[in-house]
């Protein structure tokens, strides 16, 4: 039997387990436990695993940015607690700031503020749990949706996304998934781990199928506007009067601060189906439990939102593109591993690893332990997604960095591969 959060008794001591879901932070500790660390001088560890491009400094957030924290800290005026709902001045930014890009005006009570997406990730799922009822989750994944999901006792139903077609949702797959119990679908644009950037065409789609299952969507837009490719960046809440949506964001990954904790869950529903007091009542509950992130932090969120300067967001999608191109160049000259889909955005590609061509490498996990061992080179086993047999490349690197890190994954696969060239 799975042990999935079930009880077991030891004499009177009652012992629940953690989930068993992977996540990806315990994954590249073990990889990162399987190098050399920095012993080795010729070969420093490089890691493409993680989504944390502040490691880099041609990833780093703007000085006005960091002086819109300094100047609320010395104000003296946020050391106190914030309504657990968020300051209003930050709702009412934050509110604007997403308005902006749909047809319709959100109000500062649509939003509320939470410790960074991965916060409002929680909250979406707690507050729509119920005794039987499931969500589905898209597959590859962000593993927080399930790992979340396992500790809402909330049945968890993969939907696939197609490789060849953009990593677009399985339109059909879906129908045939959900039926009464089903609560929401997640899905994430621009994506991790694909960096897919959804056509509006596709979104409409997805918010009509949404419909039809009578489902709410649950769109995680924390890489929202980092696009790159053919297709711009469409928020899902443009569809929110076809199907209501919760909006997931954060300052993380578009302005480079995952550490500051600053996200938001929003309601994206012009016909006001969340609107109903007693889940409004539930919702702010809800906050009550969770607190809320910093108060400085949040009152310098109208700030940050204002001043920021287009020039910052264009320097970063700009890197992001490079680092992009570079990252596809380089694995078009490793025969054992192929991009289906180019990455239009995000920070992340999936390719796709042909085990065949190696002679001594079991899979993905196999593969990513021994290129850690050898090369102090990290990536993630697809297996961490969901999709075994594939790896999730990081870009958001140096492009220095990331041209190192490829030339190692180059010569580790030459090295094990059944013909020796
Ligand atoms: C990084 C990430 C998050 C978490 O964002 P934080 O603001 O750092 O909590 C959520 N969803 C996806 C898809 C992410 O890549």
């Amino acid at each position: 039997m799975e042990n999935n959060g079930v009880h077991q008794n030891f004499g009177q001591a009652q012992v629940i387990e953690a989930p068993t879901n992977i996540t990806i932070k315990g994954i590249l500790s073990l990889l990162m436990a399987n190098t050399n660390g920095d012993k080795d001088d010729k070969k420093k560890v490089i890691s493409l695993g993680i989504g944390d491009p502040t490691a880099y400094s041609c990833f780093c957030t703007t000085v006005d940015v960091q002086q819109a924290v300094v100047d609320t800290l010395r104000s003296n005026k946020f050391n106190g607690y914030s309504p657990t709902v968020g300051l209003p001045q930050t709702r009412r930014a934050i509110a604007e700031y997403l308005s902006s890009d749909l047809p319709y005006k959100l109000s500062p009570d649509d939003v509320y503020v939470t410790a960074g997406c991965t916060q409002a990730i929680e909250m979406v799922l707690s507050i729509l749990a119920r005794p039987g009822a499931n969500i589905l989750l898209p597959r590859p994944g962000f593993p927080i949706y399930g790992l979340c999901a396992t500790f809402r006792n909330l049945e968890i139903r993969y939907y696939d996304l197609l490789p060849e077609d953009g990593w677009e949702v399985n339109l059909e797959a879906i129908e045939a998934l959900a039926d009464h119990n089903t609560i929401a679908i997640v899905i994430i644009n621009p994506g991790n781990p694909c960096g897919n950037v959804y056509t509006r065409q596709h979104l409409e789609k997805i918010a009509e199928t949404a419909k039809k299952l009578r489902i709410a969507i649950i769109a995680d837009e924390v890489y929202g506007h980092l696009a790159f490719g053919a297709n711009p960046f469409v928020p899902m809440g443009v569809f929110g009067s076809i199907a209501p949506v919760f909006t997931l964001g954060s300052l993380s990954k578009r302005w480079l601060v995952p550490g500051w904790r600053l996200g938001w869950l929003v309601t994206s529903d012009p016909n006001g189906i969340f609107k109903n007091p007693k889940f409004i009542e539930r919702i702010k509950k809800y906050c009550d439990i969770c607190g809320g992130p910093a108060t400085f932090i949040q009152a310098a969120v109208p700030l940050i939102m204002e001043q920021t300067k287009a020039s910052f967001f264009g320097k970063t999608v700009n890197m992001l593109k490079h680092t992009a191109d570079i990252c596809c160049k380089k694995v078009e000259e490793i025969p054992c591993i192929t991009c289906p889909s180019k990455p239009e955005g995000s920070m992340a590609v999936m390719v796709k690893l042909n085990v065949s061509l190696l002679k001594d490498i079991s899979d993905d996990m196999d593969f990513c332990f021994k290129l850690a061992k050898e090369e102090s080179v990290i990536i993630l086993p697809g297996l961490a997604v969901g999709l075994k047999n594939w790896l999730r490349i990081t870009f958001a690197a140096e492009p220095a960095a990331l041209e190192e890190a490829f030339g190692r994954l180059k010569s580790f696969c030459q090295r094990h591969s059944k013909q020796q060239n």
